[in-house]
């Protein structure tokens, strides 16, 4: 059997009973940094054979460790924190543990997508994590453009090397006023969250050095859902302000109108408008 196994973010305490004895029976961890993990585990009175598995050897070591598991072995993944696979590596030998019949089991806990979401204050009920975000302002822009719209709340890993680009990106494309949460350090010693719109959270994270140090977590409103009407008209005014680009205002109405199915002189009127705009 190949265990998943959830390792604290900050607060040792957090490890559960039963990741404990999980790791402790286990034939091999398998871990990113083996080090790291060592250490965490031996603290704990877990000392069991240990193998790394990371970004660079994941693709090599996987056919090895599904040989171990198809011969009887059970073996247990950790990350350096949190839930392997959430922005941690562990995808491939989970896929090929499955392909190939081998039984997976999550040993489930921490992660702090999960634990930004609790304490946000912002909706849970419908969620998107998007990792992190692209490292060139070009890319991450490109991505909030495709996200502006979505109605569910949005959560994302962010360095703190990067954290006021992304909130400045933030604020050009969703807008000053969305409502957003910073959960920084969660279940250390310095533990923030910080809620307010992304124009007050840049304020706060650009005047003061503080709130832009160790482990942080984005989470942003979802933007608030139109009515049908509201988005039809949204649909209608796009066309045309398109249309508008190339032809005049009468001839862009009458087009719209073969696009939209709404009335010639309700668009010509509306034509009118966008163009004074
Ligand atoms: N697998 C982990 C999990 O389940 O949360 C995440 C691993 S990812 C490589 C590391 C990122 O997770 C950090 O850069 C930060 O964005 C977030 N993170 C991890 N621990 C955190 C903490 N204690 N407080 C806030 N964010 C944390």
């Amino acid at each position: 059997m190949l265990y998943v196994v959830a390792t604290p973010i900050g607060n040792r305490e957090d490890f559960s009973p039963r990741a404990v004895r999980v790791l402790s029976e286990a034939d091999l961890i398998v871990a990113e940094d083996t080090r790291h993990s060592g250490r965490l585990l031996s603290s704990l009175g877990v000392a069991r054979p240990m193998r790394s598995l990371h970004e660079h050897n994941e693709a090599a070591v996987v056919d090895d460790l599904v040989a171990a598991l198809e011969g009887g072995a059970s073996v247990a993944l950790v990350s350096d924190a949190g839930t392997p696979l959430v922005s941690d590596p562990g995808f491939l030998l989970v896929r090929a543990c499955a392909e190939a019949g081998i039984r997976v089991v999550p040993v489930p806990g921490p992660s702090a997508v999960v634990a930004a979401l609790s304490v946000s204050g912002l909706p849970v009920s419908r969620f998107a994590f998007e990792g992190f975000l692209p490292r060139t302002p070009a890319r991450r822009r490109e991505l909030l453009a495709i996200l502006r719209d979505a109605s569910h709340t949005l959560v994302f890993y962010e360095a703190p090397h990067r954290l006021v680009a992304s909130l400045e990106d933030l604020v050009a494309v969703f807008g000053a006023e969305r409502p957003a949460a910073l959960a920084r350090e969660l279940t250390k010693v310095h533990e923030t969250v910080l809620r307010g719109t992304l124009q007050h959270l840049l304020e706060r994270v650009r005047g003061d050095a503080e709130q832009r140090l160790g482990e942080m977590v984005l989470v942003v409103a979802g933007a608030p859902e139109r009515d049908s009407g509201e988005a039809a008209s949204l649909q209608v005014d796009e066309v045309l302000c398109v249309l508008l680009d190339f032809l005049p205002v009468k001839e862009a109405a009458a087009a719209a109108a073969r696009l939209t199915g709404e009335r010639k002189n309700i668009l010509y009127q509306r034509a009118l408008a966008l163009r004074a705009k």
